[in-house]
């Protein structure tokens, strides 16, 4: 199945925003779906979601600046590190920004005057690669790895939500029954042996008091240095786990993995690859890979929830 950017009316000008912990960057993508330019500023949490609104007026100001003489933008997607009721355009809990029941549509729809959609950040990085990472494909598992671990599953070129809009979440998987304490208050969860923190945690843990980041402990393993590397193993073993059981339930194509520890490329991919060769049957081929948008996922996926909720409106 061909995915055709183009198949619906042209919905106009749209700027998507992706809202992060540290960073919120936003792009302004063309009434075709061409990407014509970037723009970001630091959030400013501790302000609250009134303070997020306006930076997020201020990136849209900017981008409008791009705009040719006569047009003007026709909506806004956004992308939040949380739990959203995309219907109401309501943030129900994000942590990461200390937010709960934040009306984020209809506050920034005061600010900007533009009809404003919100998506679920990990959910709008998966939109983001099918529709400008490998567009051929529509059935895949997008699995974002950093300081958690989220997920989302496309299939037949849809993001499947579930009954509850809770479809994806992989992070809370377990793979280690009895395991460390994740921070959904369960054991053993993904999130909590796969996700940059604990790695971090673990190899301080063995002494490595040194490693502070995935960069840091990304080198450690390059160099070869053995707790490291081992507890990289932990963690790729754990990953693998949690992908084969996912691949056996839906079968799909491919899984991308983004987020921050997709950086690491094939030193965490090749032996994410060994372990689930070594549990799948012989039937399963599913590939992994690393996103090619990177952290532009979410921004793009934005953009898209923008120019397709506007065509349904339309239609
Ligand atoms: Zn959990």
């Amino acid at each position: 199945m061909n995915i055709e950017l183009n198949k619906n009316p042209a919905p106009g000008w749209v700027v998507g925003v992706d809202i992060g912990g540290t960073l919120t960057k936003a792009v302004l993508v063309d009434p075709e779906g061409e990407p014509v330019g970037h723009a970001q500023r630091a959030t400013p949490v501790a302000g609250g979601p009134e303070a997020v609104m306006a930076a997020v007026a201020l990136l849209i100001a900017e981008l409008s600046l791009l705009l040719p003489a006569g047009e003007d933008l026709a909506a806004l997607g956004v992308a939040v590190p949380g739990a959203v009721d995309a219907g109401r355009g309501v943030v129900v809990e994000a942590t990461n920004l200390g937010w709960r029941a934040v009306r984020l549509a209809e506050g920034l729809h005061r600010l900007v005057g533009l009809p404003v959609f919100v998506e679920h950040d990990v959910r709008s990085a998966a939109l983001g690669e099918l529709r400008y990472g490998q567009r051929a494909v529509t059935d895949f598992l997008f699995i974002a790895l950093g300081t958690g671990v989220g997920g989302a599953v496309v299939t037949h070129g849809q993001v499947y939500t579930g009954v509850r809009q809770l479809a994806g979440e992989i992070g809370h998987v377990v793979v280690a029954p009895g395991g460390p304490v994740c921070g959904c208050g369960k054991r053993g969860c993904l999130e909590a042996i796969a996700s940059v923190p604990a790695v971090l945690r673990r190899v301080r843990e063995l002494g490595l008091s040194a490693c502070l980041t995935g960069e840091d402990l990304a080198a450690l393993v390059a160099a070869g240095e053995e707790r490291a590397t081992n507890v990289w193993h932990e963690a790729a073993e754990a990953l693998a786990l949690a992908l084969a059981n996912y691949t056996v339930v839906l079968d799909p194509e491919q899984i991308i993995v983004g987020g921050g520890m997709a950086e690491a490329g094939d030193l965490l991919l090749e032996p994410v690859r060994a372990a689930m060769a070594r549990q799948l049957p012989a039937a399963y081929q599913v590939k992994v890979h690393a996103s090619l948008l990177g952290a532009a996922a979410g921004r793009l996926g934005a953009a898209t929830v923008a120019r397709e909720r506007l065509q349904e409106r339309s239609q």
